[in-house]
């Protein structure tokens, strides 16, 4: 169930960050951010990357040091309740 906190994260989140945050708000209720034992990651639409609060491992973040939209994805799935949990270990699938 989304609350009013969640309502008002997503509409931050599109505030502040316009088509990343439609990205991150679409992911985080898709069911696209997974926390495993060991990692967290947001499927994306090319690659899967793992993320956390400040951290991921994909190019945009990597090579430009700009907040992705996983980053974003992350924190708006946290904040929804909505991340998948997977009673896996992630490395186990590369
Ligand atoms: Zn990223």
């Amino acid at each position: 169930m989304v609350g009013s906190d969640a309502a008002e994260v997503i509409t931050e989140v599109c505030r502040l960050y316009d088509m990343k945050g439609e990205k991150a708000v679409f992911a985080a209720k898709n069911g696209r951010v997974i926390q495993y034992r060991d990692f967290c990651v947001v499927i994306g639409t090319t690659d899967t990357y793992v993320v956390d609060e400040e951290f991921c491992t994909c190019g945009d973040f990597t090579y430009r040091g700009s907040q992705c939209w996983h980053i974003l994805a992350y924190r708006t799935a946290k904040a929804l309740g909505t991340i998948v949990e997977r009673d896996e270990w992630y490395q186990d699938s590369f």
